[in-house]
Formats: structure tokens, C-alpha cells, sequence
């Protein structure tokens, strides 16, 4: 798809932009190259006194940042000021702590020294998604730029406006040309930005197809990947929730974003005892949201991110209801212009129901019945996925324990997933691998390079 700007809330076209020519790509390449040389030996001081110029820039424009994203991809306004509040967050955490997170490490032998050092390795590109605009690349950008690494990013490409007002963003807090690259390049191009020799490793957040074709692609030329992937979060509630507040925060985990998130709560797997109430109060909640324009603050259902990702959940939709699910509410678009899906409860889904193995990526609910906490892990775990998770206990201890067993990257008790710079992100099985946030994220491209001394 071309690079495009539309607003999904009404179909109006913003802004179309070019794609780079092979020569344009070429010198930013150089450009990027070029930078390392001399980026990587800028002290730690030096690369925070940019990252946090750049969170304080952020803070300052924030409704300048947010108001795109509204406007590009249909996120409600006050999530999309969270966004830049939490993009900055991160900048600034990255600055803070890198310096500790990459201290050389002395180890102990019996003669002589041995320490080990973090030295950045290069350029490196990343793919990124468009359903947190600017906090998908900060994930990236900021631990990578603090390490000593340069960052070329080819972001998606409804969002492209976002992409030009980061880029704008970093070289405005003093980082210098060559230091963070927007990219607005083909697939195809993609493809040969990744074999190109002065990429030195490749991150990708986005689905599963996009994520085997770029890590498959990077792979033949044996440079290293990390992959934050899609995923079917389970909401296990057990039979001692406190059931109030397991239905409040599971309208939070599957609504926030319009349900597009990779970490929404998307299967809600109840214990038999308290799953008829669960059910109602979770449909009335969901039945009462109210689509509108996503820049008015008083709205509480925005539209999706586009009228092609609205055709592939309606269409997931009535597939699973071919198969047997039940709509108990929603299960059409909204009768309103623009990108709108109703907020929908699926039931009845058996096993062999497409529903069962698939990613909802919209404000679809996946509801399950179960007799007890076994099978809810089992449940849980029957998932191509393996990125999040929920459990809703009264007994922590309890709760504890079910985390322990269930096959994912992330597991909160008595809440849905949320996001913090200082903990690590990331899942397991087709969800994807490797880390993000944290003192693991900035670890995924160092060298971890051994100097000994005998
Ligand atoms: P997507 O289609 O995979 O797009 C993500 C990025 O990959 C975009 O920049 C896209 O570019 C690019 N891309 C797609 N196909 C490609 C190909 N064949 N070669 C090279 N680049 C390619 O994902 P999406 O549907 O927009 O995003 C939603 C998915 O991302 C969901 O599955 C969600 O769960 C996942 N996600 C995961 C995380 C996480 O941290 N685990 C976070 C957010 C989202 P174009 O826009 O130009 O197509």
C-alpha cells in the first residue's frame, strides 16, 4: 500500500506521500553508515542529553503528537495523549538507565581479568506497526539510540504522518543526520534494505505473515531478529474473582485502542460458577458503548484503524458464526459512516470453529465457559499464541500459581495487560521472541564482547 494518510472516522484522504527511489534510499543508507561511526562513540551522557531533549519536546507538543495520531489512525484523544505521555516515558527511562543496564561486567577468574563490554553493532532496521504510532518505535528507537546504535525505521504505512513527526522530533532534539531514519519504502524494498551489509540486525512488530517473511528474509543473511507478534491474550476469571471488578477490567483490556492491541485481554475464559454473570454484565458494558468522532473527548467507541482492517474482522465475524459462534452482542459494523465496528461478544465457539485459533484485532470478545481452573489453563494455553494473559483471583498466591502455567511471554493478576518502560515486553510461540522495554530491551543488539586478560 501506497503511504497514505486517511482519516478512518470519515474517509478523507490527509496527505499522500512518495516512496523513496532507489537512489534516495541508497543515500540514506550512507547517510545512517556514516553516522555510526561516529555515534558510537558519543558517550552515554552526550546520547542522553538527546533522548531526553526529545521526551521534553514530546511533553510539551503532546497534543500536537496525539492529535495525529487521532486523526491517522482513529484512537480515542485521551489514549492518544497517554501514548505520548508513555512515549516519553520511555525516552526518558532509556536515557536514564542505559548506562547502568550496559556497565562492562567484570567476572570472576581464578587468574588475570575478564570483562565483558556492550558494544553496539551498527545500523539497524526496524518494521513497525501502526496501532501505537509512535510508542511501537520509541520501543525500538530508544534503547537502540542510547546503546550506541543507529536506527532506520520503515513504519507502517497509514500512519505516515507520524512517522515524518518523529523523525522531525529526533533531529530537532539534536540527534544528529543519520542518527533515527524514517523510511518510506515498498516491500520490496524492504526486502533489500535487510540484505543490505550495513544492516546489522532487524526488529519487526506487526503480524505473523509480515514477521516469518522479514525474519526468514533476515535469516539468509544470518543477521539477528527480534519479533513482537500478534496475539489471543486469555482473561482467565476463577470462581473466587471479585466479579465486579474482572468485568471492569476486562471491558479496559478488550476495549482500549478499539480493541487493536497485540496485548488486548481477546479470550475471556470463565469459570462455570460465576460465567452467567460475568456474561451479562460484560454484554451490558459492551452494549453501551457509543461510536463517535475519536477527537471529541466525550466519545467512548472510535473507529478502526481503517475500512480494510473493519472488512477483515467483519469478515473473521461471520466466519465464526458460520461455524457455529454466537453474536450475544454486536457482530456488525456500526450504522454510522466511517470505520466502525459495534463492540461484539462471541459464544458457543467449539474447537474446530476458525474463531478458536485466530486474532481479533478490534473490539470482538471471545467468551468460553469452563468447569474449573485446569481446564481454564489448558484453555488458555491451547493457542497458537503466546504473548499475554490475564488471571482474576482474590488469592494472589492462587493467581501465582496459574500464571506459572500458562504458556506466555507477560501474566497479570487482577489486571489487563499494561505497558511500564521498566518491564519487559514480549511473548513466545508465534507470538514472536526476544524483548522489549526494560533492562531486556536494550540488551537484544549489543555485542557482548569479551576482552580477557590471563
Ligand atoms: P502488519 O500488516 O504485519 O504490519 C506491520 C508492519 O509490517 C507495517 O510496517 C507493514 O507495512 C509491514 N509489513 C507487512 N507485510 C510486510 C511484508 N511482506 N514485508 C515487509 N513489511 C511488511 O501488521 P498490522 O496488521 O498492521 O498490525 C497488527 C498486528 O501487529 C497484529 O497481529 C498485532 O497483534 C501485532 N502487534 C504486535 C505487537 C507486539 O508487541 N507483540 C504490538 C503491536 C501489534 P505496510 O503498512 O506498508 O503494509
Amino acid at each position: 500500500m501506497a503511504y497514505q494518510s486517511t482519516n478512518p472516522y470519515d474517509g478523507k484522504v490527509l496527505e499522500r506521500f512518495t516512496e523513496l527511489d532507489g537512489a534516495q534510499l541508497e543515500a540514506r543508507l550512507a547517510l545512517a553508515a556514516s553516522c555510526f561511526t561516529t555515534w558510537r562513540t558519543t558517550s552515554f551522557a552526550e546520547r542522553r542529553t538527546v533522548l531526553a531533549r526529545a521526551a521534553t519536546l514530546m511533553r510539551e507538543r503532546r497534543d500536537e503528537f496525539a492529535t495525529l495520531i487521532t486523526l491517522e489512525m482513529g484512537k480515542l484523544i485521551d489514549q492518544s495523549r497517554g501514548e505520548v505521555e508513555l512515549s516519553a516515558a520511555i525516552l526518558d527511562y532509556y536515557a536514564n538507565n542505559a548506562e547502568e543496564f550496559l556497565a562492562t561486567e567484570k567476572l570472576p577468574v581464578k587468574t588475570g581479568e575478564a570483562i565483558v563490554e556492550s558494544a553496539p553493532v551498527g545500523v539497524l532496521f526496524g518494521v513497525e506497526p501502526w496501532n501505537y504510532p509512535y510508542y511501537q518505535i520509541v520501543r525500538f528507537a530508544a534503547p537502540n539510540l542510547m546503546a550506541g546504535n543507529v536506527v532506520m525505521v520503515k513504519h507502517a504505512s497509514n500512519v505516515p504522518q507520524c512517522a515524518r513527526a518523529f523523525e522531525q522530533l529526533m533531529a530537532e532534539a539534536g540527534a544528529p543526520a543519520g542518527a533515527y531514519t524514517n523510511l518510506y519504502i515498498s516491500k520490496d524494498q524492504v526486502s533489500q534494505v535487510i540484505d543490505d551489509p550495513r544492516i546489522k540486525g532487524v526488529a519487526l512488530t506487526g503480524s505473523e505473515g509480515a514477521g516469518a517473511i522479514v525474519a526468514a528474509r533476515a535469516g539468509q543473511n544470518l543477521k539477528k531478529t527480534t519479533m513482537e507478534l500478534g496475539g489471543s491474550d486469555a482473561f482467565i476469571v476463577l470462581e473466587d474473582a471479585d466479579l465486579d471488578e474482572a468485568v471492569k477490567q476486562g471491558v479496559i483490556g478488550r476495549m482500549g485502542n478499539a480493541g487493536q492491541a497485540c496485548t488486548a485481554s481477546k479470550r475471556f475464559i470463565v469459570v462455570e460458577s460465576l460465567a452467567d454473570r460475568f456474561l451479562a454484565q460484560f454484554m451490558a458494558a459492551l452494549a453501551a458503548f457509543k461510536p463517535g468522532d475519536p477527537i471529541d473527548p466525550k466519545t467512548n467507541l472510535g473507529p478502526l484503524s481503517s475500512q480494510e482492517a473493519l472488512d477483515k474482522l467483519l469478515d473473521q465475524v461471520k466466519r465464526a458464526v458460520a461455524a457455529g459462534a454466537k453474536a450475544v452482542v454486536g457482530g456488525e459494523r456500526a450504522d454510522v459512516p466511517g470505520a466502525f465496528m459495534q463492540p461484539t461478544i462471541l459464544t458457543d465457539i467449539d474447537k474446530t470453529n476458525p474463531a478458536y485459533k485466530e486474532e481479533f484485532f478490534g473490539p470482538v470478545a471471545l467468551f468460553f465457559r469452563v468447569a474449573d481452573e485446569a481446564a481454564a489453563i489448558a484453555l488458555a494455553n491451547d493457542s497458537p499464541y503466546g504473548l499475554g494473559g490475564s488471571v482474576f483471583t482474590k488469592d494472589i498466591e492462587r493467581g501465582k500459581r496459574v500464571a506459572s502455567q500458562i504458556d506466555t511471554g507477560m501474566v497479570f493478576i487482577n489486571k489487563p495487560n499494561i505497558t511500564t518502560p521498566d518491564l519487559p515486553f514480549g511473548g513466545v510461540k508465534n507470538s514472536g521472541y526476544g524483548r522489549e522495554l526494560s533492562r531486556a530491551g536494550i540488551q537484544e543488539f549489543v555485542n557482548k564482547k569479551l576482552i580477557r586478560v590471563e
